[in-house]
């Protein structure tokens, strides 16, 4: 079913994102993980699209087996690095025909170790420009990345916001956002969404800290802000591992309850194919 369409029944929706496991033992791993987290029944699923279409085939094949064999609503990522509009076409195509209806469409990043993204000289510039391909030449739902910190690339945020709203003409159904620990970045981006114009659901893409190392490496990955009052609670306990835990459980939790508090229309988790903490945040939140 088109995520769109779920919109209709679902004021509010519950989303897990995955990445394709890289090998047999990591397959194992994801099996157990998935099977806890797909007790929660969530509207969605979506998979991960390596950098540069490194993960193509696995992430063709996990999008194709989560949908077809186990029944679940499944979004698979997609980027035009690298790619030219034939590829594009018949990637596409392929996803459809195996019954892949959601697409979150995306420019992506330029491979590792080169500088500015350069499109395919017959390919696109920007996800605007694969939305707009992707939607007049197919019957799909897309899903479009926003970022309530603004993207790395942009001169600032409202440069970024005015690129977003391009993003929706071109045909974006919904926005799920980069992961962020602090709300208020959320709710003022969703007001300054507004008042360009967009008009589309923004999920909040929400990722639980559950290690010391995870503090710098999300803020780093993302260029979201870590609230210093987090890591000052978590630093005496750097060695503690279930101290943390608790920490950046109890933290997520009041995170996504003040998120659907104050009207965020779901939640998306980034799972890195684990399944405790979403469970944990899920379960609490659902009491
Ligand atoms: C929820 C989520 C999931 C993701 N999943 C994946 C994944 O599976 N695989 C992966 O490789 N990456 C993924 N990414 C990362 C994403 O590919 C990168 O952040 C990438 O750098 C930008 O992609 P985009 O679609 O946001 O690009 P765009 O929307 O094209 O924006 C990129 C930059 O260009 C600017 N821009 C956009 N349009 C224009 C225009 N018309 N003129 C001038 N400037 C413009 C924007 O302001 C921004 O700075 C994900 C990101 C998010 C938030």
């Amino acid at each position: 079913m088109k995520i769109i369409d779920l919109f209709k029944t679902q004021p509010r929706t519950y989303s897990f994102e995955f990445f394709p496991p890289k090998d047999e033992i990591a397959a194992v791993d994801f099996g157990i993980n998935t099977g806890q987290l797909l007790k929660l029944t969530p509207s969605f699923v979506s998979v991960t699209y390596g950098a540069g279409g490194s993960t193509q085939e696995r992430t063709f094949a996990l999008v194709d087996f989560l949908q077809n064999k186990i029944g679940l609503n499944t979004m698979a990522h997609y980027t035009c690095v690298n790619a030219d509009r034939e590829k594009v076409t018949a990637d596409i195509a392929n996803l459809t025909k195996i019954g892949i209806e959601n697409l979150m469409l995306m420019r992506g990043d330029p491979p590792k170790g080169e500088g500015a993204f350069v499109p395919h000289p017959n390919g696109f510039g920007n996800a605007s420009e694969l939305i707009a391909f992707a939607k007049q030449n197919f019957d799909i739902c897309a899903g479009g990345a926003a970022y309530p910190e603004k993207h790395p690339e942009a001169v600032s945020l409202d440069a970024d916001l005015s690129n977003l709203k391009k993003k929706v003409d071109a045909g974006v159904d919904f926005l799920l956002t980069q992961l962020f620990f602090v709300n208020n970045h959320y709710f003022n981006f969703v007001r300054a969404a507004q008042l360009k114009g967009i008009s589309c659901r923004i999920i909040p893409g929400i990722i639980p800290i559950t290690s010391f190392s995870q503090i710098k490496r999300f803020g780093a990955m993302s260029g979201a802000e870590v609230p210093e009052e987090l890591v000052n609670q978590m630093k005496p306990y750097e060695y503690d591992n279930a101290k943390i835990y608790q920490i950046g459980m109890d933290y997520a939790i009041r995170q996504c309850r003040d998120l659907l508090i104050m009207g965020a229309p779901g939640i998306h988790f980034y799972t890195l194919n684990k399944s405790r903490a979403t469970v944990e945040i899920f379960e609490t939140l659902l009491k």
